[in-house]
Order: structure tokens, then C-alpha cells, then sequence
């Protein structure tokens, strides 16, 4: 992945204010306001670089221009002697023109000698437009330092690459020729550099408003700063499909009690109106519906799974989900003291034969399966059936019993205002069972057991391993206990 920076104008700067000016002023300006941190930034960045180093065996032998430990005049320096050393594959190059520093991921000399390719490496699965732009702004610094560019490529990920025995790089990868798009977008970037560079001379924030670009093509970082106006319960805590917001809220109608709700679909008017009025919601005779559609033994299933653009294990695409953990707890009749399973997958193996072998011993023949959001527990089971045909009659039995504890939630059968409009057990679980709650652990969601379990496979510190082990079974735990309490004040509230 290309790094740049400098005092000047760098290409992540650059691509910055193509998104948003105003973005770039305040990266330049950055205002008196603390931002929240981002803890997802850091994984990415692993995952980015793991992804750039495997792409350098696709051109091997390269000579690499470090980013660490070199100085930026001294980068340059270095790829300069490369060039001229006559070095055909240079990873991480690096150049400088009208003070805009660039990194190549790789550079690669033409077989006549006279032109050079740039090849971008994304971990994304096809071409975007920013990274269209990204490649045009290294080839115009490259142009500008008098090296002539032939052709441009973008490699990603090939997601139906299969991973079979030794991981293959000239599958795992795609490379597609961008020249042609990226020489029309380079035409304008005389002229958008030029206007930039005045943007951040300004002393003045540029008025800019809120709007489609602040998430687009990038969650931008100043959004905690930028929409500090933007009221609790306003148009863009609205759930679901089938309005522009900001059309609301470019016309002044922001808070909820202001939205016109014959615009508004029936979910999205219930959410208004019941949170107006801190209102619930209640058919007991769904919900009774829904409670007789179930039976005992009654086991709450959940997964947590990760993926990788690198594909880990054999018989595994890139980005393919794998489950590594999950939490079960079986009630033998409604009320009962649920007794807890739990399986964690040590670091670095397969884990889908242990795990598949491990839950058909104890998820009983017959019993029924409770999920939350069903459709990824029975995907899940699915594949493992697929991946492992002796064991697919056992799970095939148990596929059908699978029930989905998010049905009463989605229909709204029962809605608590406090639930903002979603049916996440994460909205759900408060709401419903206000003492329980995900506030407080370490690992609080799906994504950050993902990153847990990435990092688990990476730490050999047998301390700091239990820890995060412990931290990750006590977030999987307690989604199934959810799911038990929930299933509880259900009974409660649609007593037969
Ligand atoms: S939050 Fe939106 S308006 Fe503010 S700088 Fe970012 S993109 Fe621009």
C-alpha cells in the first residue's frame, strides 16, 4: 500500500480534498476539538501492509525503498540510485514534484527499458474511482520527475480465487489496466492542486456543509466536529430505505418532530411517533405466535467469525466468513437454568473441523435452535455441511430446527422506543433487559471479536493471550445470554 507525506501537499491530503476542502483545511487547521480515537484504523493497516508485502512476490526480486528508518529526501535519494542503477522492480518508490511526496507500490521498468508501469495495490475486490484518482496523482508526480509511465494497473483482490494447498499469488491477486481512465482524471490536476494549495493558505474554515460527501468515498474524520449541530432523534437516526436525508435536511427539517410523516414509510413513521411520545409497541398475540414456534431443549446459538483478504486455510476464498468461536446455551424447559457451552479456537489453525465436531456434541439431536438474525447462523452451518460431508447428515438434521429470535423484533411485534428504529440485538438487549448490557466490555461487537481473533493469531505473550481469550469468551457468552433474557421478558410480557 502507498504511504506518502511531506510539508507540502501529499497524495492522502490530496485525496482528502477531493472528498471534502473543508476536510483538507481542517487537516491542515486542525480545530480545538478533541476526536474520538479510531480503533479500527490500526487493524486495517496491518491487514493493508500484509496485503502490499504478498503483492511484491507477483514482481519478486524487487529492491524495496523502506518508509521506516529513511528520512523522506533520503527515500528519494534512494530511488533515484535505483533508477539509475538500472533496478528493474522497485517496491515502494519514491518521488517528489511541486512539493507532493508519492509512494509507488510497484514500479516496474518497461521490457524495452524507456518506460516505466505503476502498479497500485488495494485489498478491496475491483476498481473504485478513488483509486483512479490515487493512480493519477502518483503518475503526474512521476511525470513531473521526468519518468515517462506506460501503463497503470490496479491489483485487488481476486475474491473467487479458492486457496488450495500453498497460497497462490498470481491467482489471490487481479491486476486490471486503469491507463486509460487514470490519463483522463490527471488532466484536472494542475488545476485542482493550484486550487488546494489556496484552500489551505486560507485563514478562514471553508463554509462547507454536511452532506452525501461526508461519507463518501471515505468516512471522513471530522465528522464528530463537522455535525455537532445535528440533534438527537434527527432525520439521520431514521432507519431504513426510501428518502434522501439530506433533503430534509437542506430544507430545516432535521429534528423528528419536525419531519412530515405522511412522507415517511410505516416503520420510519412508528419510530418517529413512538420515540415523540416514548411509546412502545406490543402484539401479544405475534409474540405468543412466535413463542409457540419454539420448543425444548432450546439452545441460543451464536458464532463470531473473521475474514481475511489473504485467504488463511485450505478450501477458503479472500473475505470468505469463518467461524472460530461460539457460545451456546441450552435450556432444557422455558425459565430454566441454561447450562453455557463455549468453544474458542486456539490461534493460527483451521478451526472449522474442531468447532463443527464440538457444537454436534452438544447441540442435542431435535432440540431447537435458537439464533439471533438467522440467516448467518444457517449460512454458517451450511458451508460447515459442505466443507465436511460425513458430518453434513448431523448438520443437515439440525438446519431445520434453527429458529430466529429477531423475527418479533423485525416485524415489530414488540418495539421499545428505545430501540432507535432497529431490531440489532445491540439496540434490542438494552431496551428490553436494561441490566444487561455490552457497555463495559472490552471486545462490545462482531467487528471487534474479529479484530480480537486477528490479533490473538499474532500475539505469543501466553498472558496477554489468556487475557484477550478471556475478553473474547465473555463477549460471545453474553450474546447467547441476551438472547436467553430477551427470550425471558418475551414470556413475560406475552404471558399464554
Ligand atoms: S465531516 Fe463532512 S463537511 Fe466536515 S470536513 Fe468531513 S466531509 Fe467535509
Amino acid at each position: 500500500m502507498a504511504r506518502s507525506g511531506s510539508s507540502g501537499l501529499s497524495k492522502s491530503l490530496i485525496l482528502k480534498g477531493l472528498q471534502c476542502q473543508k476536510a483538507l483545511w481542517l487537516a491542515k487547521h486542525p480545530p480545538d476539538f478533541e476526536l474520538p480515537p479510531q480503533p479500527d484504523l490500526q487493524a486495517k493497516f496491518v491487514a493493508g501492509t500484509e496485503v502490499g508485502i504478498l503483492a511484491q512476490q507477483l514482481f519478486p526480486d524487487g529492491i524495496e525503498v523502506p518508509y521506516e528508518g529513511l528520512s523522506f529526501p533520503a527515500q528519494l535519494a534512494r530511488t533515484k540510485e535505483l533508477i539509475a542503477g538500472g533496478t528493474d522492480v522497485i517496491y515502494e518508490a519514491s518521488f517528489s514534484f511541486s512539493a507532493i511526496f508519492v509512494k509507488v507500490d510497484l514500479l516496474v521498468r518497461d521490457d524495452q527499458g524507456d518506460g516505466w508501469q505503476i502498479y497500485e495495490v488495494k485489498m478491496g475486490t475491483g476498481v473504485k474511482p478513488v483509486n483512479l484518482d490515487d493512480v493519477a496523482i502518483q503518475q503526474y508526480v512521476l511525470n513531473g520527475c521526468g519518468l515517462s509511465v506506460s501503463r497503470s494497473f490496479l491489483v485487488h483482490i481476486d475474491n473467487r480465487y479458492l486457496r488450495q494447498d500453498a497460497l497462490e499469488v498470481d491467482k489471490l491477486f487481479a491486476s486490471e489496466d486503469i491507463s486509460v481512465k487514470v490519463a483522463a482524471r490527471q488532466q484536472s490536476l494542475p488545476e485542482i492542486v493550484r486550487d488546494f494549495r489556496q484552500t489551505m493558505a486560507e485563514h478562514q474554515e471553508p463554509a462547507i456543509d454536511i452532506g452525501p460527501h461526508c461519507t463518501d468515498p471515505y468516512e471522513c474524520d471530522y465528522i464528530p466536529y463537522c455535525w455537532q449541530h445535528i440533534p438527537e432523534n434527527s432525520v439521520f437516526d431514521l432507519r431504513g430505505k426510501g428518502i434522501n436525508k439530506f433533503d430534509y435536511y437542506n430544507q430545516g427539517l432535521v429534528k423528528f418532530a419536525d419531519l412530515p410523516l405522511d412522507r415517511l414509510n410505516k416503520a420510519q413513521r412508528q419510530q418517529v411517533e413512538t420515540t415523540l411520545k416514548q411509546q412502545d409497541l406490543l402484539d401479544t398475540n405475534k409474540v405468543d405466535e412466535f413463542i409457540e414456534t419454539l420448543w425444548y431443549p432450546l439452545c441460543h446459538l451464536d458464532f463470531e467469525s473473521f475474514n481475511s483478504p489473504i485467504p488463511k486455510f485450505d478450501d477458503t476464498r479472500p473475505y470468505q466468513q469463518i467461524p472460530f468461536q461460539y457460545s451456546l446455551h441450552i435450556q432444557q424447559s422455558a425459565g430454566a437454568e441454561p447450562q453455557h457451552f463455549e468453544y474458542l479456537a486456539p490461534p493460527g489453525v483451521d478451526p472449522r473441523r474442531e468447532l463443527s465436531e464440538q457444537l454436534l456434541a452438544v447441540i442435542p439431536e431435535g432440540a431447537c435452535v435458537l439464533t439471533y438474525n438467522q440467516a448467518f447462523e444457517k449460512g454458517v452451518l451450511r458451508n460447515l455441511a459442505e466443507l465436511f460431508p460425513d458430518l453434513a447428515e448431523a448438520i443437515n438434521l439440525r438446519l431445520p430446527n434453527v429458529r430466529d429470535l429477531m423475527t418479533p423484533f423485525r416485524r415489530r411485534d414488540v418495539y421499545r422506543w428505545q430501540m432507535r428504529g432497529s431490531y440489532s440485538i445491540k439496540e434490542v438487549l438494552p431496551a428490553m433487559v436494561p441490566e444487561l448490557s455490552y457497555a463495559g466490555l472490552e471486545i462490545a461487537d462482531g467487528m471487534a471479536a474479529m479484530q480480537a481473533y486477528h490479533e490473538m493469531c499474532a500475539l505469543d505473550d501466553p498472558a496477554m493471550l489468556a487475557e484477550l481469550r478471556r475478553a473474547m469468551l465473555e463477549y460471545c457468552r453474553l450474546d447467547t445470554l441476551a438472547m436467553v433474557r430477551i427470550l425471558a421478558e418475551l414470556r413475560t410480557i406475552a404471558p399464554r
